[in-house]
């Protein structure tokens, strides 16, 4: 079977430059095994015989993105292409990354070094497809295989055991057997790598089409190292009638039900975090998790920080998991002031945290409480679209007008103004300057 592969444009151009020149160049990585799938590729990088500094001879402008390791960026029309000479890496100083790296003139060696066999094929127009490891049969049998020895490679670089889940969540593979095995046995050797690493494969996994490798991530004994809240969440059951799985599986069910966003992927990975902390069991031999919500919040921010998350992720994350439980009564009033407590910016993003969650457990009540989150999710946007008052910047009247009303500048002004808030977020028809200013009298003369 011969594989064709369109190379885009400006690829093409790249390549080509750099064999007339008398170098070989290739497509590799990442492009070729998309292409071959029919996905489309995030980036094309190349590989090519030709050193660095003749990389940068033959194109306008380059730059030195990681000329160390061999990488120049060719930039075409404010595109970035990263062009990198063959290599060998060197020795793994402390198992993160190669302490140098040789060049070479043999395509074999630099695909030697990749991953994966399925990331370890090369594509130009003149050579076809150049597949040594059988890539093309692991891509058919969909599968991630180590090329060479599995505990070889994740003993010189451990990240690679997370990149491996990785692949197989967002392409849907198997992890071959030996190559799982390896993970299994070097799982621990994770302690050496850094958060900012880890964090970026594991964002990779969640917000892929099967956020339920997080499984293998636990089988495997990764998540133990870097995430053993997890694992926690795996081992604690749940006997009550609204559930028919561990907090951890209910987890990733609930991971599978919501759109693949970042934060709210993470908010399911981590909603229920505090469910291990906060068991207690009843007479009757039923569990609850009273607390967990708010326990769960605070878990979350620690977790995120040492995993070096940014700090609206993490805040974001946070309060969605704080809220994830309540919903108010549902009458207007109740609503606007939930919306008021909770803050504007969680919602709409918890309707579908709810939702998922509702969906991950088991049927009991579950129609009663989906109707529920809908109604919920109706009075708030009717709310919203009737442009109601919901915070301070809304209000008829500010600061100003209150010391225009004879009022003393200091902290009673914010806390006149927070009480004229609570009163219209039960009476929005009161937002006028006039009635405010009616009810700032009244108070004024009962005093
Ligand atoms: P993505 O779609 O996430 O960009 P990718 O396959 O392009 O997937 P990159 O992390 O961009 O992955 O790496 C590009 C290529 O470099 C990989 O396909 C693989 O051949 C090689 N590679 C990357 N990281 C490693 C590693 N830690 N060990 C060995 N090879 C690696
Ligand atoms: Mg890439």
């Amino acid at each position: 079977m011969s594989i064709t592969i369109t190379l885009p444009e400006k690829v093409r151009f790249i390549i080509d430059t750099l064999m007339q020149a008398g170098h070989e160049a290739y497509a590799v990585g990442g492009c070729v095994r998309d292409s071959i799938l029919g996905r489309t590729p995030g980036d094309w990088d190349i590989t090519t015989s030709a050193s660095p500094t003749q990389v940068k001879s033959l194109f306008l402008r380059t730059v030195d993105t990681g000329i160390q390791h061999g990488t120049v960026t060719v930039m075409l029309e404010k595109e970035g292409f990263e062009v990198t000479t063959y290599r060998i890496d060197g020795e793994y100083e402390d198992k993160r990354r190669p302490k140098q790296v040789t060049f070479t003139s043999k395509l074999e060696e630099d695909l030697k070094r990749r991953d994966f066999t399925i990331n370890a094929m090369a594509y130009n127009e003149e050579q076809g497809l150049i597949d040594i490891f059988g890539g093309i049969q692991d891509i058919e049998q969909r599968v991630v295989r180590c090329v060479g020895n599995p505990l070889h490679r994740f003993t010189e670089d451990a990240l690679r055991m997370m990149r491996a889940v990785r692949f197989a969540a967002q392409l849907g593979f198997s992890i071959e057997e030996k190559t799982k095995a390896a993970i299994t046995e070097l799982a621990g050797n994770l302690a050496q790598i850094s958060a900012e690493r880890i964090q970026a494969e594991l964002v990779k996994l969640v917000v892929s089409k099967h956020p339920e490798e997080m499984r293998t991530v636990y089988e495997t004994g990764m998540s133990r190292v870097f995430l053993p809240e997890f694992d926690r969440m795996m081992e604690t059951p749940q006997n009550n009638i609204f559930h028919c799985y561990n907090v951890g599986e209910h987890t990733i069910a609930a991971m599978q039900n919501i759109r693949a966003d970042k934060t709210l992927r993470l908010a399911m990975l981590l909603h229920d975090v505090g469910k291990p902390a906060c068991k207690k069991e009843d007479g009757q031999g039923i569990y609850h998790f009273y607390g967990h919500a708010k326990a769960g919040a605070r878990m979350a921010e620690d977790i995120l920080r040492r995993l070096k998350f940014d700090n609206d992720t993490i805040s974001k994350v946070s309060s969605l998991i704080v809220w994830h439980d309540s919903i108010p009564d549902l009458q207007e009033a109740s609503v606007r002031r939930a919306i008021h407590r909770v803050g504007l910016r969680q919602y709409p993003a918890l309707f579908e945290v709810e939702r998922a969650d509702t969906l991950a457990k088991s049927g009991y009540q579950r129609e009663e409480r989906l109707g529920k989150i809908r109604l919920y999710r109706e009075i708030y946007e009717d709310i919203m679209a009737k442009r109601q008052c919901l915070t301070l910047g809304d209000l008829a009247i500010n600061g100003k007008d209150l010391i225009a009303l004879g009022m003393e500048p200091g902290k009673e002004i914010g806390e006149m103004l927070q009480r004229l808030l609570l009163h219209v977020l039960d009476n929005p028809a009161d937002n006028t300057p006039q009635i405010l200013q009616n009810l700032v009298k009244t108070e004024q003369k009962s005093e």
